[in-house]
Order: C-alpha cells, then sequence, then structure tokens
C-alpha cells in the first residue's frame, strides 16, 4: 500500500528533528596530538590516545571547546560554567576503547535557536543541545559487492579519523511546519552550515562526510495532539537527500499507519539512488550504552569572561548579514533567497564592493551571468569573470558606451579568454554608435522604408515608434543606444 505525500499530509502533521555531526577544524585531535588532515595514508595519524592504548590518558583540545562555544552562542545558546564528558560503551571495531568519548546529561551549551528563512517567512529552529565528542575510524569492506560487511572477504580499518573532533547539534522536534517539513529541514541545514562557515570552524563538506546528519521524523494524527514514533535516517550526506530523506519517511510511515500498524522505533538508512529509506537496527536506548562520567578528564569549567570574548569575537552571522543585505539593496526576503539558492550572493556583493549598483549587479548575475552558467554546466560563481569586469560592464551601460545586448557580447568575449571588458569592446569593436549624425541616415531610411508606421505614429499611437527602433537597430547591427534613437525619431517626426 502506497500514500502520496499530499494523502499523507491531508491526515498527518510531521514533526521533525535533526542531528547534525560537524567534524571541527583543528588542526590536532579531541585528546592528543595527532594531525587532522584528510586523506592521509591510512593509519599515519595514530598515537596510544587515539588507538585506545591501556594506560594511555586523553587530554582535552582547548581549541575545540572553543570551537563548540563559538557555534552554541552563534545558535543563541547557554553555555555550561561546568560541565563533564561521558563514556558512551558500545563495541565498534572502528573505535578502539569500546567507547566513544562524548558528553550526555552535561552537554556544554544548551537551549538556543537558529532562524531559517523560507519563502520569505521565517521560521525558528529550536536547539536542544550542542555538545563535544570524539569520531570513530573508518572501516573499509573489502570483496563484497555492496562495499558493506555483508559478503566481504576482509575488513580494513583506518584509524586516522578516530579522536577527531566532534561537534553535535541535536533541534527540539520541529512541529508545525506541515507541507513544507521537507523544505524547512534542508533551509535549517543550509542555515546551519552557512553558520557554521562564517565562524571558520569546520570546513562543512557534506561530501567528505565532515557534515553528516541524521533526521528524525514521526506523524501525529492531525489534530489528535499525540505525538508518534520517530524513525532515525542516518548519514543523510547531500543537502537535497534531507529533503527527499523527510519526504519519503512521511509517505512511508503514513502507508503504515492508514494500514493499521505502528511505526517501529528504529534506524533507517537513506538511499540516494532510489530516495527512499530502508530499515536499519531497532533504535538504542540512551540505557543501552551506560554512560559514565569520563574518570581520565578533569570537567571542562570555562570562564566566564573567555565565554564573553570568544562571544564579542564572533563575525557577522548570516542572519545579520542577510538583514543587513536586504536592508542595504532594497530586497524583499525572497528576493534574497532567490540570490542565495543561484549561489550568486558572495559575487554580487563583490561587484557592488567595486561599484555597480545592487539592482544592475543582480540583473547581470542572475540573467544573463546564470544563464551561461548553465549552459557551461558550472555554478555562476565559478565563471571565469571577475566581479570588477561586471562592475566595468554595467558602468559602460549606465554612461550609454554599451546597451544589452553590446554588453552580452562583452561578456561573452570575456568568458572566452579575450580580456578585460574593456579590451573586448576595442577589439569587437562593440562600442554603441552616439554620434547623431550616423543615427540620422539609419533613421531617415528606416522612416521612408515604412510609410505606414509613420502615418500610424504621426496618428498619436506613438508605441508604433518600435518597429521603426527596431530598424534602425538592426541597421546598425544592435551598435546604437535605442532611447536616443527613439529620441531622434520623435523629433524627426514632429
Ligand atoms: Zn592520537
Amino acid at each position: 500500500m502506497t500514500v502520496t505525500y499530499e494523502e499523507a499530509l491531508q491526515k498527518y502533521e510531521p514533526v521533525f528533528g535533526l542531528e547534525t555531526h560537524v567534524e571541527l577544524g583543528t588542526t590536532t585531535k579531541m585528546f592528543c596530538g595527532c594531525a587532522t588532515t584528510f586523506g592521509a595514508e591510512p593509519n599515519t595519524h595514530v598515537c596510544p590516545v587515539c588507538l585506545g592504548l591501556p594506560g594511555s590518558l586523553p587530554v582535552a583540545n582547548r581549541v575545540a571547546i572553543e570551537y563548540t562555544i563559538r557555534i552554541g552562542l552563534a545558535l543563541n545558546c547557554s553555555i555550561a560554567s561546568w560541565c563533564r564528558f561521558a563514556r558512551k560503551n558500545y563495541f565498534y571495531p572502528d573505535m578502539p576503547k569500546n567507547f566513544q568519548i562524548s558528553q550526555y546529561d552535561e552537554p556544554l551549551c544548551v537551549d538556543g535557536y537558529l532562524d531559517v528563512l523560507i519563502g520569505g517567512e521565517t521560521v525558528r529552529v529550536g536547539i536542544e543541545r550542542v555538545h563535544l565528542e570524539e569520531d570513530t575510524g573508518k572501516s573499509l569492506h573489502i570483496g563484497g559487492e555492496t562495499g558493506r560487511i555483508q559478503g566481504a572477504e576482509y575488513s580494513l580499518v583506518d584509524y586516522n579519523r578516530a579522536g577527531i573532533p566532534l561537534v553535535e547539534i541535536v533541534t527540539k522536534p520541529v512541529p508545525g511546519t506541515g507541507y513544507r517539513a521537507p523544505e524547512v529541514a534542508k533551509a535549517y541545514v543550509t542555515e546551519l552550515r552557512d553558520v557554521l562557515r562564517s565562524l571558520g570552524v569546520s570546513d562543512v563538506r557534506m561530501e567528505e562526510g565532515s557534515l553528516r546528519c541524521d533526521v528524525n521524523t514521526s506523524l501525529s494524527v492531525r489534530g489528535s495532539g499525540v505525538w508518534g514514533t520517530r524513525t532515525e535516517t542516518k548519514n543523510v550526506n547531500s543537502l537535497r537527500s534531507v529533503e527527499r530523506a523527510v519526504r519519503s519517511e512521511i509517505s512511508r510511515q503514513a502507508a503504515v499507519l492508514d494500514a493499521g500498524s505502528r511505526v517501529k522505533q528504529e534506524t533507517r538508512h537513506f538511499h540516494e539512488d532510489t530516495g527512499v529509506t530502508t530499515s536499519g537496527r531497532s533504535k538504542e536506548e540512551a540505557q543501552d550504552y551506560r554512560y559514565f562520567p569520563e574518570p581520565d578528564l578533569v570537567p571542562v569549567a570555562p570562564p566566564r569572561e573567555w565565554v564573553s570574548s570568544i562571544g564579542a569575537s564572533l563575525p557577522e552571522l548570516p542572519s545579520a548579514r542577510r538583514a543587513r543585505l536586504i536592508s542595504a539593496w532594497g530586497l524583499t526576503e525572497l528576493e534574497f533567497e532567490a540570490l542565495r539558492n543561484a549561489g550568486a550572493l558572495e559575487v554580487v556583493e563583490a561587484t557592488v564592493a567595486v561599484g555597480a549598483s545592487p539592482a544592475d549587479a543582480r540583473k547581470w548575475w542572475l540573467g544573463e551571468l546564470a544563464r551561461r552558467a548553465n549552459d557551461m554546466g558550472i555554478d555562476v560563481a565559478d565563471l571565469p569573470i571577475t566581479a570588477a569586469d561586471v562592475a566595468r560592464i554595467s558602468s559602460l551601460v549606465a554612461a550609454g558606451s554599451l546597451n544589452d545586448r553590446l554588453a552580452r557580447q562583452v561578456i561573452e568575449g570575456v568568458l572566452d579568454g579575450e580580456g578585460t571588458p574593456d579590451e573586448v569592446v576595442a577589439a569587437r569593436g562593440l562600442a554603441v554608435v552616439s554620434d547623431d549624425s550616423a543615427l540620422l541616415a539609419a533613421i531617415d531610411e528606416a522612416i521612408a522604408a515604412n510609410p505606414d508606421v509613420v502615418a500610424r505614429i504621426r496618428d498619436g499611437r506613438v508605441q508604433a515608434a518600435g518597429v521603426l527602433v527596431g530598424a534602425v537597430m538592426k541597421a546598425t547591427r544592435g551598435k546604437a543606444d535605442a532611447a536616443r534613437v527613439r529620441e531622434l525619431i520623435m523629433e524627426r517626426l514632429s
């Protein structure tokens, strides 16, 4: 039995929550001095501490604690004045100690929020906690078809990642977003990624696993006020997958409930290729991990002055930047979202910074340049044209030396590597014909060739002048200033 997304939403209200793991960009690991560089030869960044050898003792990384506090403050959390690490006990081959050092009931940051903008509206996502832990190593299963342990001939383990500082950011359940739940989930992860990037605490690359999401989803029958059983979809590894995973879980759970069954509390896996989730293991309860305070580490008690000075050093966050640009550029929130979603925010800002008007910068980057980027299959920000080039082209247009059509040819020349805008204008002979006498010859020709149009204009139907303007633009191969041509035509016929 299948239930469409729309049918599911008529009957049920979705509630979602996200647990996001972020690898911090510290130079050394959480509890030892090993390097954290990605992509090194397996098992070269290891030592007795991160290999869990008997007798080795961990020491907490001060920078990782500072980064976590930065994240907590940026997410409007309270910072604990005293908290402890805890041992989370479970067995996994890529975790040599058989426990992970994490935080349990005493997280470093609690009770914050992150506002996300969606469809011109702000949705506030509550943050339950931000805590610090260590990453595990990585298992590689060789010889099977699926890359999983089932069917593999043997497995290898790489401990380079073991002990890299990991921050887990847990949202409160997010109810009340209705059919937009999948979009809001995606918008939250996008905003969170932008916040983390602006803080400089992580490279936030989802494809390299430095940002990983688990998505919790449940359904409640509309109007019942009773929340349903949630499932946890693991390791959803792209922004698009966040949206798809929530959407597919909503439809799946609705089908289960409609069939009179109960949703099982379990871990599920999202499959990129099919866009659906499949059942994993049944979910452990916290008690299964036998958490207890880590006896080898002293408590973390960040002095208040330190927390204040970290707060004072936070950069401009995406929400503040958004508010600033919306006001400075006179945009609506929807226009701002369009700019951000097109990946053009930075380039437009850079173009305005070197002198273009916000309207012109947006026009070129969202119009002609977005079209070219799309044709070339690259991001608009990766086009081989600089903000200064675009600002120069728009100033040539504003000065009347180029019209839009010529400007598009200049853009083409710059993208083709023909040099700066001025070099392209000179080499291709693209300047607007501004000499009135040259224009008048073409205008007289157009007037002579179109007596019926002239008659209509003289009858007061001035919009008919467009035909004559078009003829002159054609005769000058687009190099005339259309506004000036129209003026001269009206003078000629008056
Ligand atoms: Zn180490």
